[in-house]
């Protein structure tokens, strides 16, 4: 028995996760929020029990000093060597990493040297990364890429129509997200096709963030998300893809500068934008039942743009075998499956238990009925077990 701890490292947050392998029982997860200020927020679970505290936390460090302390003082472990290895989320491995990898020093320059691409998340992460490593030198530390499980893609699907220089140049290209989201629902996925000899999967990853990916025999062939994770089907409060020509005409209308422009772009578009309600699909279906015509077209525009996508999806694989539906509104909200369902339903064969398809929330079915071409799944995301997955495997080598 081993423990082996997921982490996921913000600019100002350190999420963790301890399980113990390979059983993948999980002993603790908590959350240390607001570093760098006076009031951080530290809380942790543990069984039935937890606790939260409201105490300075200047940085990185002293929040991994509390989760260890935190660890040692509800006798999660009884000596913080018990931790065996410790695997690290990254958002963007870039051309570099098509596999989890080694934390050294290589790894470590290749992510810094990837920040312009992600420069929020891989500075933040390499924070996190750093700090864990001070306080626990001598353990086994993995970097698990958001960005690994889409590297299998062909240049078609990745490669934009730019010229090739800049693709050449500045590693322009479309690298997808939420990987490790994917890799995990195509592992679980599987299980619902005993016997298909090349498995097409379509997996949607749909909450705040979103993005949809084909899959055949395990490995991606293509996924919505583009350069950034601003790409695909619309979002909370991101755009998806849009008419390039959109910024350039917006900012020309408006005098808002590019940048602010893309800042748009990201936080004040998609549901929120368009719904000028939320960000948060749940307001947005509340204000839609409450009869709010804009609310009734964000939610028709996401069902629309994440449908097209199965759509492209299904001819891109020759076929599908299987859809899943996953994350915050994929795992919890029927009435969105519904709609998606509905829209694809006639072209695809579907067919569909939506009175069953009510009853499921944040839990693992099956709502296609047997007559179906395709089977359609809720499956439960779990990125932390993934990570703890492929972190152990490399402390086993
Ligand atoms: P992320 O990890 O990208 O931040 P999540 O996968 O946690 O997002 O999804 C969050 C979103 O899931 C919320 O914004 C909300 O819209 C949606 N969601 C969560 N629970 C429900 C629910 N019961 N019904 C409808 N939507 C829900």
């Amino acid at each position: 028995m081993s423990k082996v701890m997921a982490v996921n490292a913000g600019s100002s947050s350190l999420k963790f996760k301890l399980y113990e392998m390979p059983e993948e029982k999980v002993l603790c997860s908590g959350n240390v929020e607001r570093i760098g200020l006076e009031d951080a927020i530290f809380g942790m679970k543990w069984g039935n029990e937890s606790e939260k505290k409201i105490l300075p936390v200047k940085d990185h460090a002293k929040g991994v000093e509390l989760v260890i302390q935190g660890m040692l003082e509800h006798g999660i472990v009884q000596d913080m060597n018990e931790i065996v290895a410790v695997g690290h989320r990254i958002v963007q491995g870039g051309k570099y990493f098509s596999k989890s990898e080694l934390f050294d020093e290589d790894t470590e320059a290749k992510i810094e040297s990837l920040i312009p691409l992600a420069p929020l998340h891989n500075k933040a992460h390499l924070v996190g990364f750093r700090a864990f490593k001070q306080i626990l030198p001598n353990v086994v530390h993995v970097a698990v890429f958001d960005t690994a499980f889409h590297q299998t893609m062909a240049p078609e699907d990745y490669i934009f129509p730019i010229p090739k220089e800049f693709t050449e140049k500045y590693d322009c290209r479309r690298y997808g997200a939420h990987g490790t989201s994917h890799k995990f629902l195509a592992q679980e996925g599987a299980k619902y096709l005993p016997g298909v000899e090349h498995p097409r999967i379509i997996s949607c990853h749909i909450g705040s963030g979103a993005s949809i990916t084909a899959i055949k025999d395990g490995k991606c062939v293509a996924t919505s998300m583009g350069l950034t994770p601003l790409g695909g089907i619309m979002m909370g409060t991101r755009t998806g893809d849009l008419d390039p020509s959109v910024m350039n005409y917006l900012c020309k209308c408006t005098g808002i500068s590019v940048e602010e422009m893309y800042q748009i772009f990201n936080k004040k578009s998609g549901f929120l934008g368009v719904s000028a309600v939320s960000n948060d699909s749940r307001d947005v279906l509340a204000a839609a039942a409450a009869g709010n015509k804009d609310a009734q077209l964000s939610l028709r525009l996401f069902t629309r743009r994440i449908a097209d996508f199965i759509g492209q999806y299904f001819v891109r694989l020759g076929g599908a075998d299987l859809i899943i539906f996953s994350a915050g509104i994929g795992e919890n909200s029927w009435e969105a499956r519904e709609e998606i369902c509905k829209e694809i339903a006639p072209a695809l064969g579907l067919s569909i238990d939506y009175e069953f398809n009510k009853t499921l929330r944040g839990k693992e079915g099956q709502i296609s009925k047997p007559d179906s071409k395709i089977k359609v799944v809720i499956i439960p995301t779990d990125e932390e077990v993934m990570i703890a997955r492929d972190t152990y495997a490399f402390y086993m080598k």
